[in-house]
């Protein structure tokens, strides 16, 4: 099988399209004079929710059968290739505070606030109250936060089992690496799989500089398109969810925070008028990065669905100005800060629950590698291993991944 030519096509230029091409030309069955590997990428690389993830690292994230691996692999990568330069990763600590927020001084007060709101839509990655029982101390260098504000605080994770990468600059890293060993990036957006006949046979996609529809012939197709995983191969199940986040000029020390604020009665964000879109509290995320900045993310929302490519993607300010609210209503530090960055990406979910889904789809040389909800950047490095084993040893080798088996709900 590996002693044969083959033209290995990764559909989707984000965390998990960029993994695979990096472990397929570590893998050893790889030749570049017998093997082509090629990323065929609508956008840019990176351009969907693989550049704009926190990037936190976990070994208590889900699924158990491919976390540990991915966070060793991170680890290994970031020796290897100087990840804390490159990609800045680093280990932190982790934990999550439950408190209550101050108001904006009068003078900021964009108007009298209405009670009432939506409730926040949290995130799938951690469930606050599952570690509520363990309590701690408040670090002392944990001295972003108002400690008047906050009302308890729970250790989620230590350097030992929590890191960070810069999920952009790690995405890029991972392309850069598996051009440089031979894989190719080509820009068009995808609008065919041809699997007709016995398996794969090629995809037809539009060239993003002259528009015209062309082709490549594929003995193997990995799908990695994320949340448009279901655009190109309609039987993928896999469903979008938009989410915000912020970059904040802040040089603080390395934790990640979950949070649950409980609002005051009567906040209201400066700048926003009457309306007060969310009820009694919400839970934004914040990462430190080494960088001097802070990344922070808030609720997903349904209000705009899925555009038909990454550069469509409509990011609500106000949302984004509602999280920097919430998070100044905590931290006079982050209030204080310059926020360089708003945005918006969406989150790739299997419609059943769970995911990710990694592996065969039944119709040959055709992989499916998406769903990675919001673990996708700590579980790209095994996602991208496995990847290379499917395509060069016909079977998942590093972990038992059955559970994760695309045909089980497809
Ligand atoms: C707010 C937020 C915070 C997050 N934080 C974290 C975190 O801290 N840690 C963590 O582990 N995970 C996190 N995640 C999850 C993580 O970002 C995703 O799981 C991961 O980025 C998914 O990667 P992907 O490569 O599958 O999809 P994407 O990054 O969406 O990449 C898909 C790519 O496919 C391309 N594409 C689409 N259609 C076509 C086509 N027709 N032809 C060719 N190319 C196409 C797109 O342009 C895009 O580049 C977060 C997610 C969000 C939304």
């Amino acid at each position: 099988m590996a002693s044969e030519p083959r033209n290995i096509v990764i559909i989707g230029g984000g965390i998990i399209g960029c993994t695979s091409a990096y472990f397929l030309t570590r893998h050893p069955a790889f030749n570049p004079s017998l093997h082509s590997i090629t990323i065929l990428e609508a956008t840019s690389i990176a351009s969907g929710a693989s550049g704009k993830a926190g990037g936190l690292l976990a070994l208590w994230a889900y699924p158990a059968c491919i976390v540990p691996l991915s966070y060793r692999l991170h680890a290994e990568l970031a020796k290897e290739h100087d990840g804390a330069k490159r990609w800045g990763y680093r280990a932190v600590h982790c934990g999550s505070i439950d408190a209550k927020g101050k108001k904006p001084s009068d003078g900021e007060n964009g108007g009298e606030a209405v009670e009432g709101g939506e409730e926040w839509k949290k995130l799938p990655k951690t469930n606050i109250k599952q570690g509520e029982t363990i309590g701690a101390e408040i670090p002392a260098e944990l001295d972003w936060f108002d400690r008047s504000s906050i009302r308890s605080y729970t250790e989620m994770g230590t350097p030992n089992t929590t890191a960070q990468v810069h999920p952009f600059l790690f995405t890029t890293s991972m392309a850069e690496l598996a051009q440089a060993a031979g894989a190719k990036i080509v820009f068009g957006s995808v609008t065919e799989i041809d699997y007709t006949g016995h398996g794969v046979k090629g995809v037809v996609y539009t060239d993003k500089e002259t528009k015209e529809a062309k082709r490549l012939d594929a003995t193997d197709v990995i799908l990695a398109a994320g949340p448009w995983s279901r655009s190109i191969f309609p039987d993928a199940p896999i469903d979008a969810l938009r989410a915000h986040s912020v970059v904040i000029e802040a040089d603080v020390s390395p934790y990640a925070v979950f949070t649950e604020i409980e609002l005051p009665k009567d906040f209201a964000v400066p700048g926003q008028g009457k309306k007060r879109r969310h009820g009694k509290s919400v839970n934004p995320e914040m990462y430190a990065r080494p960088d001097g900045t802070v990344y922070a993310c808030g609720e997903g929302d349904e209000r705009i669905p899925l555009p038909t490519a990454s550069d469509l993607v409509v990011c609500d300010e106000s949302s984004c100005d509602d999280m920097h609210a919430y998070i100044s209503s905590i931290s006079p530090t982050l209030k204080a800060g310059k926020v360089l960055a708003k945005q918006a990406c969406y989150l790739p979910l299997v419609s059943t629950g769970g995911g990710p889904i990694i592996g065969d789809t039944g119709i040959k040389g055709l992989i499916l590698a998406s769903g990675h909800t919001c673990w996708g950047i700590q579980n790209s490095c095994a996602t991208g291993k496995l990847v290379s084993e499917f395509v060069f040893e016909g079977a998942a080798k590093s972990a038992d991944i059955e559970s994760l088996d695309p045909r089980n709900v497809m």
